[in-house]
């Protein structure tokens, strides 16, 4: 599966959408009905150089616009993404907040890495090697059964989620999330 696959299903927000619905003019203007389009979003408000957004969690955003000039003549917009202030064509929803797919690619990557590091911890804290496709660690000598259980049943959860995800890797072992960058 391709590297994106995660940020891929998010809902994307495209910038030519709003300029074809005639959104990005020198005049204020508001959406209510915008849910229908957006899922999540309960307001949306509009001009050549802003837009601002409601989500229904209650949240809200602005996303800045920047124009470029057209090879052809005209100007053509970009949205500014807040995260990172790259000029983009979409944004995707995460629900709460819009962000570019780079940023948010950064963000579920490192969530990754966590619930890794967290599911290889236990398996050392078992006397197990850092390594998910290897046999889990049975109870180490004078470790609690109910401890064990406790922490084997949190593992097998991590690990599943892990196994469940596109960008999960077998490997021999795996040390190098172990170690802090
Ligand atoms: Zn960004």
């Amino acid at each position: 599966m391709s590297k994106h696959t995660i940020v891929e299903h998010l809902q994307s927000f495209d910038v030519h959408v709003l300029h074809r619905m005639g959104a990005l003019r020198e005049p204020l203007v508001s959406y209510p009905m915008v849910s229908f389009r957006w899922s999540g979003m309960v307001r949306l408000t509009a001009n050549k150089w802003r837009v601002d957004l409601t989500f229904r969690s209650g949240a809200s955003q602005t996303i800045w616009l920047r124009w470029s000039p057209c090879n052809f003549g005209g100007h053509r917009p970009w949205f500014v993404c807040d995260r990172c202030n790259r000029a983009v064509g979409k944004l995707y929803n995460t629900g709460s907040s819009l962000a570019c797919r780079r940023c948010l690619d950064l963000r579920y990557a490192s969530q990754r890495r966590g619930a890794k590091l967290q599911a290889l911890k236990l398996r050392l804290r078992l006397n197990g090697i850092a390594s998910l496709d290897k046999r889990f660690p049975s109870r180490p000598k004078g470790m609690h059964r109910r401890t064990f259980d406790r922490l084997r049943r949190k593992a097998e959860a991590l690990e599943a989620d892990l196994r469940e995800n596109p960008h999960f890797r077998y490997r021999e072992t795996d040390y190098s999330v172990l170690v802090p960058r």
